[in-house]
C-alpha cells in the first residue's frame, strides 16, 4: 500500500510568538509533552510494522515540534526504515540541525516556514545555506504579509533560484491584496494564484480517504485536515478497509496541504515525489 500519512499528534506548543497565530509563546506541562512523545513513539512503532507499505509521512504539528527530540529522532527512525519513501516536516527552522546526520537525507524534506516578526533573515538564511551543506532537501515559505513584502522579495533574492519559495496568501481579510501586490508575489511564488483562493471542492474528488490520510495521535484516521468526521483508527487490524475514494463534503479547500490533493487541479503534475514537502518539479 502506498500511502501519504499526514501525521498531527497532541504537541500544541511554540517557541515563536507570531501574532495571527493561538500557538503563539504556548508551553505545555511535562505531563502533556510525555503525552506527545509516547504517542508520537506509538505511531514510529506502527509504521515500523508496515513492512509491506511504501508510504510517506508529513508531520504537520501544531506549533513547533523539530525543538523536541522526539521529532528528531522519528525523523531519523521513519528515514531508515525502509518501507518509508519520505520523512517531511513542517518548521520554523528555530532548531539545531546535527540530528539531520542521523538521518536518511535522501528521503529526509523539511518544509521550512520564515516568520520575519520573530528571527532575521540572515538567520534565516543561515539555517538555509546549512540545510544544503548538509544535503538536505527543503522548501522555504512565508505568510504574504503586507508589511513584510519587501523581506520576502528579498529572501526570494538571496536564496539560490533552485530552491521553492512559497507564499502563503492571508486571505483572513477578503480584498487584502492590491493586483499590484499579487503580480509582486507572483512574480516570487509562480504558484501563489493557487493558494490565493479557497477552490470550490463540495463533490470534487480528492485523493484524502484513499491514497491520503490525516492521522491523530490517538491513531484517529481522518481524511484530511479539514474535514473533522474520523474514518477509522490505523491502530485497528482492519484500518486499511475505510480506505476508499470518496467525494469532499466541505464547500472549499484553501490549504495547500488539503488543495494539492484535489484531482481536478493537477497538482500532482506540478509537485511529482514533492507533494508533502512542497517543492515543485524543476527544484533542488
Ligand atoms: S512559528 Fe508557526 S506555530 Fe509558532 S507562533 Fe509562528 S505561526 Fe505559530
Ligand atoms: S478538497 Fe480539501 S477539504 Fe476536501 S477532502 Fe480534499 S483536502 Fe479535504
Amino acid at each position: 500500500m502506498n500511502l501519504s500519512i499526514l501525521y498531527r499528534g497532541p504537541l500544541s506548543s511554540c517557541n515563536y510568538a507570531c501574532d495571527y497565530c493561538p500557538f503563539a509563546k504556548h508551553t505545555e506541562t511535562p505531563d502533556e509533552l510525555a503525552h506527545d512523545r509516547a504517542c508520537l513513539e506509538k505511531f514510529v512503532d506502527w509504521m515500523g510494522s508496515r513492512t509491506a507499505d511504501s508510504s510517506g509521512v508529513l508531520f504537520t504539528p501544531w506549533g513547533e515540534a523539530l525543538v523536541r527530540k522526539w521529532y528528531q529522532s522519528a525523523l531519523a527512525t521513519l528515514t531508515r526504515m525502509p518501507n518509508v519513501t519520505k520523512g517531511a516536516i513542517q518548521t520554523n527552522l528555530s532548531c539545531k540541525l546535527d540530528w539531520v546526520e542521523e538521518c536518511d537525507k535522501t528521503k529526509l524534506a523539511l518544509w521550512c516556514t520564515f516568520h520575519p516578526s520573530e528571527t532575521t533573515r540572515d538567520r534565516f538564511l543561515a539555517k538555509c545555506r546549512e540545510l544544503l551543506e548538509r544535503g538536505v532537501r527543503f522548501s522555504v515559505g512565508v505568510v504574504g504579509l503586507k508589511e513584510h513584502l519587501s523581506e520576502i522579495e528579498a529572501l526570494r533574492r538571496e536564496l539560490p533560484a533552485d530552491v521553492y519559495l512559497w507564499v502563503n496568501a492571508f486571505k483572513r481579510e477578503p480584498d487584502y491584496y492590491s493586483p499590484e501586490m499579487v503580480e509582486n508575489l507572483t512574480r516570487v511564488d509562480p504558484l501563489f494564484p493557487f493558494n490565493n483562493q479557497y477552490h470550490a471542492s463540495r463533490g470534487e474528488s480528492c485523493r484524502t480517504g484513499a491514497s491520503v490520510i490525516s492521522v491523530d495521535g490517538d491513531g484517529t484516521v481522518r481524511r484530511c485536515h479539514f474535514i473533522k468526521e474520523p474514518i477509522g483508527n490505523i491502530y485497528s487490524p482492519d484500518f486499511e478497509e475505510c480506505l476508499r475514494e470518496r467525494p469532499c463534503t466541505n464547500d472549499t479547500c484553501g490549504c495547500h496541504i488539503g488543495y494539492v490533493h484535489l484531482d481536478r487541479l493537477k497538482l500532482y503534475e506540478v509537485f511529482g515525489s514533492g507533494v508533502l514537502e512542497r517543492i515543485p518539479l524543476g527544484y533542488r
